[in-house]
C-alpha cells in the first residue's frame, strides 16, 4: 500500500475552518462533511483525521496520527513526543491571568497562596515557577471564568481574544502567560516516505502563508521616482518597470508586506506614485 501521511485536524471548535483552509489552499481537494472522522485528500498523499484538540498530541505521540494542528497552548500544556514543526499565523490568541475587577492586583506576588483555576494547568505552574511564587492550581475542564464568582477560585489562568468574557464575569486581565496560535506539530521520528510527504506539504504551506502575507502592487510614476520607489518596495527581486505611453512615465509592479502597507503607501504617494492598484496573491513561492 502506499504511504498516507495522516494529518489530525480539530473536529469542531475555533481551528477546523483555519486548518481545512490551509490544507485546501495548499491544494488538497478534501471532502468534510461534519460527522467524518477521517477522509483521503484525492490528489494527495495525505489522510485527514478529525479529532478533539486536546487529544491530538497524544495520538501522535501514539502514532494513530503522523501530524497535527493544534493551538500552541495546547501543544505545550500536554507534553507530549512531539515536535512543533511550524507555526501557522491562525488562531492567535494569549493565555492570562485574570482577577475579579476590584481587587487590586499588584504583581505576580499577588498570586502568592491564592487559587487559580485553569485548564492549563502544567503552563500555569511553569509560569509561577518561574516568578518563584506558590499558589494553588484548580484544574477544570471548561467556564473557567465564572470559578472567581462562584468561590471556586481566587483568580484563573484562561484564553482571551478580546476579553468580552473576561468583563462580563467581572474579571480583568492582569498578565499575560503566553501568546499561543495556531501550530503544525509532528511524531519526531516520521518514516522516510512520510517525511517526504511532509516535506512537500510544508513547501506548499509557505507559499500559501506568504501569499496572505503579501500583495501585489501596481503603480504608475514618473522615471525619476522609479530609483526611491524601489527601495520602498524592493519586491522579490526587484519590481518590473514598463514603460507607459505618456512619456516620462513608467507603470511599477511589486510585492508589498501586508503588515507595513499602509506606511509604504503614504511613502509611494509622497514620491509621486499614482494610480496605486492593490491585488491579492494566491499562491507565492520565492
Ligand atoms: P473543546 O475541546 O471542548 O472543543 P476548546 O476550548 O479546546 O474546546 P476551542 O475553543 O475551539 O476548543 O479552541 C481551540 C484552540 O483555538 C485553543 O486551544 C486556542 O489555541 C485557540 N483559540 C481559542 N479561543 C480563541 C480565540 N478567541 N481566538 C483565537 N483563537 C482561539
Ligand atoms: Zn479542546
Amino acid at each position: 500500500m502506499k504511504d498516507l501521511l495522516r494529518i489530525a485536524i480539530q473536529k469542531s471548535g475555533r481551528l477546523r475552518e483555519g486548518s481545512l483552509d490551509l490544507l485546501k489552499e495548499s491544494g488538497l481537494s478534501i471532502s468534510n462533511g461534519r460527522d467524518q472522522l477521517k477522509t483521503q485528500a484525492s490528489n494527495f498523499p495525505v489522510e485527514v483525521l478529525f479529532l478533539r484538540d486536546d487529544d491530538i498530541p497524544q495520538y501522535i505521540e501514539d502514532e494513530v496520527a503522523d501530524v497535527g494542528i493544534v493551538g500552541e497552548n495546547v501543544f505545550v500544556e500536554k507534553q507530549r513526543k512531539n515536535t512543533l514543526i511550524r507555526k501557522l499565523d491562525f488562531a492567535k490568541c494569549r493565555l492570562s491571568i485574570a482577577v475579579p475587577r476590584t481587587e487590586n492586583f499588584t504583581g505576580v506576588f499577588w498570586l502568592s497562596g491564592k487559587n487559580i483555576a485553569t485548564s492549563y494547568p502544567v503552563i500555569v505552574q511553569h509560569f509561577l515557577d518561574k516568578h518563584g511564587v506558590q499558589a494553588g492550581i484548580h484544574e477544570i475542564s471548561g467556564s473557567v471564568e465564572i470559578a472567581p464568582g462562584i468561590g471556586l477560585a481566587d483568580a484563573i489562568c484562561d484564553i482571551v481574544s478580546t476579553g468580552s468574557t473576561l468583563l462580563s464575569n467581572g474579571l480583568k486581565e492582569v498578565e499575560v502567560v503566553m501568546q499561543s496560535e495556531a501550530v503544525l506539530i509532528a511524531n519526531p521520528e516520521l518514516q522516510y516516505e512520510k517525511q517526504r510527504i511532509l516535506d512537500s506539504l510544508l513547501f506548499r504551506i509557505e507559499a500559501v502563508n506568504s501569499a496572505r502575507n503579501n500583495k501585489y502592487i501596481l503603480l504608475n510614476c514618473p522615471d525619476s521616482a522609479i530609483e526611491k520607489i524601489t527601495s520602498v518596495i524592493p519586491g522579490m527581486k526587484s519590481p518590473t518597470i514598463m514603460p507607459l505611453a505618456r512619456k516620462g512615465w513608467s507603470s511599477l509592479h511589486s510585492v508589498v508586506n501586508e503588515n507595513d502597507f499602509w506606511e509604504k503607501i503614504g511613502q509611494l504617494k509622497s514620491f509621486g506614485a499614482e494610480g496605486i492598484l492593490v491585488i491579492p496573491i494566491e499562491k507565492m513561492i520565492a
